[in-house]
C-alpha cells in the first residue's frame, strides 16, 4: 500500500523550503521571486531519471494522467480504447473524457488482461491499449506489448499500481508509449493527489504539455501572458507543494517496496500449503510493488467467509472479494458509453473475469506490517476454509 505510512520529517524539509524560497506555489514563472526553487520541475527531472526515461510530466491526480496522456494521441470521436475490466474506474473515466470508445478486456489468472481476449476484442476503430497492473502486479506486457505492435496500436500503461515494480527488470510504466501514476493517498507514493505521466517520445511530451496547462507551449522567448498555442486544453497543473512531498517521496521509494515485497513474502510463507487455496500468477521476470497478496478460493461464498473470518481479527481485506463495484466493469451500468460498448449487457460481458474475481481475495500489504499479522491471517484463513 502506502507512502503514507511514511510521511515525515524528509517531507516536511522540502515543503519549508518552498516557503524558505519566497513561498512560490506555482511552477511556472516568477524566477526573480524564487530564489531557484522549482519542486515540480525537479520532481518530473528525479522521476524520469528513476525511471530511466526522458521525459516526464506531474499532474494533478493519476486520472488526470490518464486523460493527459490520452490528449497526446488525437483520438476522434468513435475511435476505440481497450483497457481492462479489472480495474479502478478511473481508466475508463478517461477514455469516456477523451470522446473515445471504452472497451474492456477480460483478465486471466494474473488479475491482469487477458492477452488472448485483447486479441478478439481488436477492431478497425481501435487505437490505444490501457494495460493495468493491478494491485502491483505487472500484467502480461510482453505479449500485449506484441499485440500492439502487430496490428498499430499504442500501448499506455495504467501504472497507478505499479510505480517502483518492474518486469524484466524494466520499470513498471516504460514498456509502453506513455506510462501514467498515481500519487494519491492510497498508492505506493503520495503526494496527497497528484500523478505522473512518463514518455519516450519528446513529441508527445510536448503535446501532452502543452493540453495539460490550457495550451501553453512554455515558449522561452516570450513571457508566459504572451505565450504561443497551437490548440487548446485544459487545467491539469501540479503544484509545488506537491512536488516537494513527491521528491521525498521518491527518495523513499524503494525502501516502501522492499519492504511490501518482504512483507509479502512473509504473508504467503504463513498461508501457502492451505488447503484450497491457490496464488495469483504474474509473469516470469515481474518485480511487483507487493501492494497486496491475492489468492483464489473455492468459490464466492467461501472469499465471503474468508473476510468474515479475519474481520473478525481486525484485518480487512483489499478490493477483493468485497469491493469490486469501483474495481469492476461488469459493475458499471451506470456509464452508458461502456454499456453500448458491450452490446448493452454488462454482468454478462465477463464471464472469465466475474469467475475469477468471486473467488479472489486480497489481502492488504503495509510497510509497518505488525508483529505476529501473518500468523493471525493463517489462524483466520484456516478457520474460514475449514468451515467453509
Ligand atoms: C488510483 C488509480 C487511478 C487514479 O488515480 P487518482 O490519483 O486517484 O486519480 C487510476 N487507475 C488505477 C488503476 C488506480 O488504482
Amino acid at each position: 500500500m502506502p507512502g503514507f505510512e511514511l510521511i515525515g520529517p524528509e517531507e516536511q524539509a522540502e515543503i519549508s523550503e518552498v516557503f524558505a524560497s519566497g513561498g512560490i506555489l506555482f511552477r511556472h514563472g516568477f524566477d526573480a521571486l524564487r530564489r531557484g526553487c522549482y519542486k515540480v520541475r525537479e520532481f518530473e527531472a528525479a522521476f524520469a531519471e528513476a525511471m530511466h526515461v526522458p521525459h516526464a510530466l506531474a499532474v494533478t491526480s493519476g486520472t488526470a494522467a490518464l486523460r493527459v496522456a490520452l490528449a497526446a494521441l488525437d483520438l476522434k470521436p468513435g475511435d476505440e480504447v481497450i483497457t481492462q475490466a479489472f480495474t479502478f474506474v478511473a481508466t475508463v473515466e478517461a477514455i469516456i473524457e477523451a470522446r473515445a470508445v471504452p472497451v474492456c478486456a477480460e483478465i486471466d489468472a494474473t488479475l491482469n488482461m487477458d492477452p488472448a481476449d485483447l486479441e478478439r476484442r481488436v477492431t478497425p476503430r481501435t487505437r490505444a491499449v490501457i494495460a493495468v497492473h493491478m494491485l502491483g502486479t505487472p500484467s502480461r506486457l510482453r505479449e500485449i506489448g506484441e499485440i500492439c505492435k502487430k496490428r498499430g496500436l499504442t500501448l499506455i500503461e495504467d501504472s497507478a499500481w505499479g510505480c517502483g515494480g518492474s518486469l524484466d527488470g524494466r520499470p513498471l510504466g516504460t514498456w509502453g508509449r506513455m506510462g501514467t501514476y498515481s500519487f494519491d493517498f492510497a498508492k505506493t507514493m503520495t503526494t496527497g493527489e497528484g500523478g505522473m505521466i512518463v514518455f519516450q517520445n519528446k513529441a508527445d511530451y510536448e503535446k501532452a504539455a502543452a493540453w495539460h496547462d490550457h495550451g501553453h507551449e512554455n515558449n522561452p522567448k516570450v513571457p508566459r501572458w504572451e505565450d504561443t498555442r497551437s490548440g487548446s486544453g485544459f487545467n491539469f497543473r501540479m503544484m509545488e507543494l506537491q512536488g516537494a512531498v513527491g521528491l521525498a517521496q521518491l527518495r523513499k521509494l524503494p525502501a516502501i517496496v522492499e519492504a511490501q515485497r518482504a512483507n509479502q513474502t512473509r504473508l504467503l510463507a504463513a498461508i501457502e500449503g492451505l488447503p484450497g487455496i491457490a496464488f495469483r500468477e504474474s509473469p516470469l521476470g515481474s518485480c511487483g510493488t507487493a501492494d497486496a497478496l491475492v489468492f483464489f478460493v473455492r468459490d464466492n461464498p467461501t472469499a465471503l467467509s474468508c473476510r468474515v473470518a479475519l474481520l473478525r481479527k481486525g484485518i480487512s481485506t483489499k478490493i477483493l472479494p468485497e469491493a469490486t463495484t469501483w474495481h469492476f466493469a461488469a459493475t458499471w451500468v451506470h456509464m452508458p458509453e461502456l454499456v453500448a460498448a458491450h452490446g448493452g449487457a454488462l454482468d454478462t460481458a465477463f464471464p472469465a473475469s466475474t469467475s475469477l474475481l468471486s473467488r479472489s481475495v486480497s489481502l492488504p500489504v503495509t510497510v509497518k506490517m505488525r508483529e505476529g499479522m501473518p500468523e493471525e491471517v493463517r489462524a483466520a484463513l484456516s478457520e474460514a476454509l475449514r468451515i467453509s
